[in-house]
């Protein structure tokens, strides 16, 4: 089902979904309000890792979402030309792992279009074990500064005329015909009327029980393992378990990313944790009392059904409910939401 005229918007979460459809149905003329719970954006989009991600790290065992990675890397890229650092990134495949994935993953990058070069000997500015590793691809991954970003979104929004209601309790929701009546109190009490975006990020379901709706979802923690070092020259790590590993340098943090481990509240279990000081050691030869932690939470919703692969839309009981995967993926969420709204997909690179 879809709206067939939409004129106001109440979005509820001012991560990178929420701001780009702020922007793009402010740029369609509709009235936006745009809720924070926070002072400013405070979800996961301020704490990641801040890489951009090309789809590489999909290639080879989920194309599609690869595909649309790099789609949507392409137009930020776009954005991004001047203003961000293009550092790349490198793909490792270490002994232990086989040929047989090397060449699927190879022949997916051939397919999708993403670029990449084989290169001997890689500056990562750490120590590498190179005999535990065999080849090495260069990638275009690009390292963003996140929270910088957000804040010149936010920036647009307000100066379109999106009305910012940041440090906002949702005290009361009423359904009413075609939207719903929604009393928020920040400074003071005011009484909302529109179509309600809920794009609250790991608060997805805990903000929809209150719109009556009941969604299901798990929530990961991001594993981010910060090196405590004094390197200059860093590393990012991303390890997805009997595939392969990706190498980030960043000039202002190592982070090494294993994988997405399960939420067990705040914490990485003893197992997960031996486990990646064995990677460190192997690869790296770097001791366990480096390591740190940086954490932030990361939602994943498997029903009511999403319209998009990937990313979480979906249009339940007149509101519309929107998470995105990863941060470049805010932009096709708010197109994917015009089309639901049936107003223009107004946003293009030169707005940014
Ligand atoms: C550790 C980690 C690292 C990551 N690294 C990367 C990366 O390197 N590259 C990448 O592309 N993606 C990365 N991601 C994924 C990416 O951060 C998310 O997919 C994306 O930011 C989600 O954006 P969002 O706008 O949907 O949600 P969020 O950014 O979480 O925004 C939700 C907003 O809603 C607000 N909110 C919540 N409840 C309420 C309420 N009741 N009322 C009002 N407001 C409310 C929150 O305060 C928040 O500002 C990472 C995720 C994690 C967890």
């Amino acid at each position: 089902m879809r709206y067939s005229k939409a004129d106001r918007l109440v979005i509820i979460g001012s991560g990178i979904t929420g701001l780009m459809t702020a922007i793009n149905a402010r740029l369609s003329d509709l009235d936006v309000y745009l809720l924070e719970k926070g002072k400013s954006p405070s979800g996961s989009s301020t704490r990641i890792a801040g890489v951009l991600h090309s789809g590489a790290r999909f290639a080879g065992w989920d194309d599609e979402l690869a595909k649309v990675c790099f789609e949507e890397w392409k137009w930020w890229i776009s954005v991004l030309e001047k203003e961000e650092k293009k550092i790349g990134g490198y793909f490792l495949k270490t002994k232990a792992e086989s040929d047989q994935y090397l060449e699927s993953w190879l022949n997916s990058l051939k397919n999708i279009g993403i670029p990449f070069t084989e290169v001997e000997n890689p500056y990562i500015g750490g120590d590498i074990k190179k005999e535990s590793i065999d080849r090495f691809y260069f990638l275009p991954e690009i390292q963003i500064n996140a929270r910088k970003l957000l804040n010149k979104l936010l920036g647009l929004a307000i100066n379109l005329g999106v009305i910012y209601l940041p440090s906002s309790i949702i005290e009361k929701v009423e359904h009413t015909e075609g939207g719903y009546r929604i009393t928020v109190r920040n400074k003071d009490t005011l009484k909302l009327e529109g179509i309600p975006v809920i794009s609250s990020g790991i608060d997805i379901p805990k903000v929809a029980e209150m719109f009556g709706i009941n969604v299901t979802s798990k929530v990961y923690q991001g594993s981010h393992i910060l090196l405590n070092t004094d390197l200059t020259d860093l590393l990012e790590f991303v390890h997805k378990p009997g595939t392969y590993d990706l190498l980030i340098p960043s000039d202002f943090g190592t982070f090494i990313t294993p994988t997405l481990v399960p939420y067990n509240g705040l914490t990485i279990s003893e197992e997960e944790l031996a486990g990646l000081n064995q990677v460190l050691k192997n690869l790296f030869e770097i001791e366990p009392e480096v390591i740190g932690y940086m954490i932030a939470g990361r939602i994943s919703i498997s029903s009511p059904v999403s319209t998009l692969k990937g990313d979480y839309l979906a249009y339940i009981q007149d509101a519309i409910l929107a998470w995105s995967n990863n941060y470049a993926c805010g932009r096709r969420l708010a197109y994917a939401i015009a089309d639901m709204l049936g107003i223009k997909k107004a946003l293009t690179p030169a707005h940014i």
